[in-house]
């Protein structure tokens, strides 16, 4: 059996007439299955690292007056993964383990619950010891491509695009559903290629996911709730924290060079030159930022990765989106402004129950042999320090072979660049998760303000008190089925529960922020070299130069995500080469016309940026400005220069005071 039409009348399941009821515009509508006639137990649960996701079947009154079954409605609950008592509860006061044919009150031994996620491994035995009954423990990614598959081919509404915060319902062309780029964002983000029911492979995935957004808001805004935070999103604006390119070049280079003002450069990247500490800042505003800086940045890993694949239409399910229309509007116009126009962002109304959804329908007694499964095994990124093993590149490079090559600036921001030869370049993309990101949560969580302090506060840092691994959702055996182990990051931060900075240690924060946010600047890297087919990648910036422990872990996630296919090559400003130890003149590289004005343009293609609620494209953006605003700029130009003016003055002091402690230090050194 290969296809719903097949699976559906075998008794057990019945969607001949499946339908959103009642207001389908309402989180997660109930579907109503009018034709559903079984006696059996029909509930299937999907434990995450966060949520647990449960669907069950409730029977329409006059069924259960006449013990007959006449329809009814399959429904949807979510709860916190770390409170399983109170699901454990909802399935007992429901009684949902009990057939309609069975309701003598006592569960049948034979029961089996339909289950899948990381926790239908991890808590088997809890379901025993309460109910009696086993967990039928089904693949994860699996019940989330059937789930996906069943909503898109089945329920009419169910998909829709969403732009400006109009949703227009999707008609899915069955002719033509496949294939498709299906983005889970859970606590992590799983990216699957879907060519047909049972038909897929799990591309790749990003550990920078709604766990890591969720934890950090925590952390940043004292939320605990998932809603309150988005309502607080609502609220603030990002421009006290972001730094967007007006920020970097001032508005008059921008309207002379015809740049996008408002493109977003760096996120969290004014927090540095701020000074301002956390408490400073307005939650709304640390909400916003937090929002639009990783939601873009999931948007933009599935464009590269749908971009690679050649899939134009990109569905995106998980609860992270939560039907939330900023969400679902950032994703779309960033998805839109990357792909200009050709990929299309669709959101499916039951986004979070695809994995709950799929495993009930794995009732429908599916041959696992019609499942095409072809991961390629992830491997651990492992912590021991040793370099990547490029040196060979130290000998092989000359000027003449080593064009093209792909040119990351990993400064506040990352832009990336296509190097074809001796002043001959061409900006690709960037992303605003660069240095200044790193730093600036940095200065948030930790309070430390320059990179030297953070690296040390890291080296010291455990990442795993707050990182969600495989391990922490799936046991100790890890996910052996795509070869994830059980020490693998599922999700940075994803562990957080607490919304007190000082339930944690400030090295562990350390640890943690570079570990995100390495690994994700390699693997963008990575995906954007490929694209362009380059074989080489040179990095340079001065959050990279010469911190080894920065240049090891992007070394490192280049050779996981290209399994060796791409060489890295750091390039430093002092002629230092950390891991190759060898000294390349920009000049020699091609890459000496990359100053001032074009740096500027680099930052161009980084994340898009909306003002608020309203989008505005970056060329409409352009046409706003007016002589006040030009006067608002030079007064913001002379307030800026009084501020570096002031930290000079600063960083002068600093100096002659550090210069006196190392005298102090090198007389008693003599004198012992
Ligand atoms: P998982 O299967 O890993 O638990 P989900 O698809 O359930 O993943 O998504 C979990 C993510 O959804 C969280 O990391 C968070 O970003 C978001 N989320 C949505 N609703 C909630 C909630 N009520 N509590 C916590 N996180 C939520």
């Amino acid at each position: 059996m290969t296809n719903l039409d097949e699976m559906e009348y075998n008794g057990l399941l019945d969607f001949e007439g499946a339908e959103l009821c009642g207001d389908f515009e309402e989180r997660n509508p109930p579907i109503s299955l009018p034709n559903q006639s079984s006696d059996g137990a029909l509930l299937a649960v999907d434990i995450g690292g966060t949520l647990i996701k449960l669907v069950y079947f409730e029977g329409n009154e006059e069924v259960k007056s006449h013990g007959r079954a006449t329809g009814g409605q399959l429904r949807f609950v979510k709860f916190q993964t770390s409170r399983l008592d109170e699901c454990l509860e909802f399935i007992r006061s429901k009684r949902l383990l009990y057939g309609r044919g069975l309701d003598t009150g006592s569960t049948s031994m034979n029961v089996k619950i339909k289950a899948t996620g990381g926790g239908a491994f991890k808590f088997a035995d809890v379901f025993k010891e309460k109910f009696g009954v086993s967990l039928d423990k089904l693949d994860e990614m699996d019940t989330v491509v059937t789930g996906a598959n069943f909503l898109l081919k089945k329920i009419p509404n169910e998909s829709f695009t969403c732009m400006h915060g109009k949703r227009t319902p999707v008609v899915v062309n069955q002719q033509n559903l496949f294939p498709y780029l299906l983005v889970n964002i859970g606590s992590g983000v799983s990216m699957i290629k879907v060519m047909g029911n049972r038909k897929f492979e799990r591309v790749t995935g990003t550990h920078i996911g709604g766990g890591t957004m969720f934890g950090l808001a925590k952390l940043l805004t004292g939320c605990t709730r998932y809603d309150d935070f988005l309502k607080l999103s609502q609220q603030g604006d990002n421009l006290v924290l972001d730094l967007i390119v007006k920020d970097i070049c001032g508005e008059l280079v921008c309207q002379k060079q015809g740049l996008s003002a408002s493109t977003l450069a760096s996120s969290f990247g004014k927090v540095l030159s701020s000074r301002r500490k956390l408490s400073d800042y307005k939650a709304e505003d640390l909400a916003t930022t937090l929002l639009s800086a990783f939601t873009y940045n999931i948007a933009q890993v599935s464009f590269l990765v749908a971009s690679l694949l050649r899939l134009k239409r990109v569905y995106f399910g998980g609860s992270y989106i939560r039907g939330h229309a900023s969400t679902m509007d950032n994703i779309s116009y960033a998805i839109d402004f990357w792909s200009k126009g050709q990929m299309h962002a669709i959101f499916l109304r039951h986004e979070g129950f695809l994995g709950a959804l799929g495993a009930l329908l794995s009732n429908l007694n599916l041959k696992n042999d019609d499942m095409i499964f072809e991961d390629s095994k992830e491997s651990e990124f492992n912590n021991d320090s040793s370099y990547a093993d490029d040196d060979k590149l130290t000998t092989e490079l000359s000027e003449d072979s080593v064009f093209p090559y792909l040119l990351v600036n990993i400064g506040s921001g990352v832009s990336m660049i296509e190097v074809i030869g001796k002043g001959k370049f061409e900006r690709i993309i960037g992303t605003h998760l660069g240095g200044g990101t790193i730093l600036g949560l940095a200065r948030l969580l930790t309070g430390c303000t320059s990179y030297d302090d953070f690296l040390e506060l890291s080296q010291r840092g455990d990442n795993l008190t707050v990182d969600l691994t495989v391990g922490d959702i799936y046991g100790e055996h890890g996910y052996p089925k795509i070869g994830l182990p059980a020490t693998t990051t599922a999700s940075s931060f994803g562990k957080v529960t607490s919304n007190k900075l000082s339930d944690y240690r400030a090295e562990d924060f350390a640890a943690a922020l570079l570990n995100a946010f390495t690994y994700n600047i390699g693997q963008i890297s990575y995906f954007v070299a490929k694209l362009s087919g380059l074989k080489r990648i040179f990095f340079r910036g001065a959050y990279i130069c010469g911190h080894a422990k920065t240049m090891d872990k992007i070394s490192r996630a280049l050779k996981y995500w290209s399994k060796g296919e791409v060489q890295t090559t750091f390039l430093c400003h002092e002629g230092f080469m950390g891991t190759l130890g060898a000294f390349w003149s920009y000049e020699n590289m091609g890459i000496h016309d990359l100053a001032a004005n074009d740096f500027i343009k680099e930052v161009l293609l980084s994340a898009p940026y909306m003002i608020g609620k309203a989008q505005v494209s970056p060329s409409m953006n352009l046409n706003m400005k007016n002589e006040s605003s030009l006067e608002e700029e030079v007064k913001r130009l002379k307030h800026n220069n009084a501020e570096l003016r002031a930290e000079l003055e600063r960083l002068k002091q600093e100096n002659i005071e550090l210069k006196s402690a190392l005298s102090k230090l090198q007389i008693n050194n003599k004198s012992l």
